[in-house]
């Protein structure tokens, strides 16, 4: 779906991704380990053509969603108006409303629902478009805890129903296992991929004492 070569990206003087290589494949689920500041955000940038680089990024697909880590929906448009705005079909809508459970709020302004609300819908906003490829930069790091993991068991059920490949970033080892069947950590900026994990090789406790070590290095 995505084959990264040479990826190598700074601002100005400051060199935040130093050769990236990296190949993912349709359906896979991806986390993104990396210490604070180290160039994760602008890595997914780059994938979601925000941002110029250097290298060479080849991409088999053509639709793509992007969750960031505030909701950032349009506070004077309903629930149900927030994603006509992306994709004018009422059936569409309503259908994937009703799989998120968030039928009953459509005629709602965001502001009137809470910050996993928000995300919630934000998530639906984003799956509307029929996305081939995900990315989602810390997309709970505002959340409660036990509204943040019902809304990965739910992303977890739709991007496996619908094949959809995800990108994670976050600083969570716990949400990365969670979401993600590969864990790449990255190292201190420039972001270098130093270590990469298969899910079902690795428990939590074990991969903390690695990251440990890796960063530590
Ligand atoms: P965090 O974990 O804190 O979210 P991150 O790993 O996502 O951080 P980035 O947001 O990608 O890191 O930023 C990497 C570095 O690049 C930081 O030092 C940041 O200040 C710098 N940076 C990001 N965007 C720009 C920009 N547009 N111009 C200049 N510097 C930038």
């Amino acid at each position: 779906l995505l084959i990264i070569k040479n990826l190598n990206k700074s601002f100005n003087s400051l060199k935040v991704l130093d050769n990236i290589n990296l190949e993912i494949k349709k359906g896979e689920k991806i986390s993104l380990l990396g210490p604070s500041g180290c160039g994760k955000t602008t890595f997914l940038r780059i994938i979601a053509e925000l941002e110029s680089y250097d290298g060479n990024i080849q991409k088999n697909y053509q639709k793509i969603a992007y969750i960031f880590q505030e909701p950032r929906l349009i506070p004077w448009k309903t629930v149900f108006k927030n994603l006509e705005f992306v994709e004018n079909h009422p059936e569409k809508i309503n259908q994937i409303l009703s799989e998120l459970k968030l039928l009953q709020f459509k005629d709602f302004h965001p502001n009137k629902l809470s910050g996993g609300m928000q995300q919630r819908i934000n998530l639906a906003r984003a799956l509307i478009v029929e996305p081939e490829l995900l990315l989602l930069d810390e997309p709970f790091s505002s959340l409660d805890i036990h509204i943040k993991w019902k809304l990965i068991k739910d992303i977890n059920k739709q991007i496996s129903k619908k094949n959809i490949t995800s990108i994670l970033v976050t600083h969570d080892i716990k949400e990365a296992i969670s979401l993600s069947d590969r864990i790449l950590v990255l190292s201190n900026r420039p972001a270098k991929i130093i270590k990469e994990y298969s899910t079902s090789q690795i428990n939590e406790e074990q991969l903390s004492n690695e990251i440990i070590k890796l960063w530590e290095e």
